[in-house]
């Protein structure tokens, strides 16, 4: 097992005002109505200092990074 980076939204408290899909577009996308949609996977890790902008930048913090635990094909 190894960690990598995941991205979550709290649809709760998201406002779909997109901000987060245009700082990181590689990754969330809008669905029709403007509501996030995250791809799925962990977050490359060449793109965390963007995921963390888009979590800082969220005016209402729905976006998370959190660390997670990543099964390898060792552990499978
Ligand atoms: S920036 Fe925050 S409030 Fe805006 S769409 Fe993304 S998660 Fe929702």
């Amino acid at each position: 097992m190894r960690t990598a980076l995941r991205l979550s939204i709290d649809r709760i408290k998201c406002d779909g005002h997109g901000l987060c899909a245009e700082l990181l577009p590689e990754i969330i996308r809008l669905d029709d109505w403007g509501y996030p949609i995250i791809a799925a996977g962990p977050v490359p890790e060449g793109l965390a200092p963007l995921a963390q902008r888009a979590v800082a930048s969220c005016p209402v913090l729905a976006l998370a990074l959190a660390l997670a635990l990543q099964p390898t094909a060792a552990s499978k």
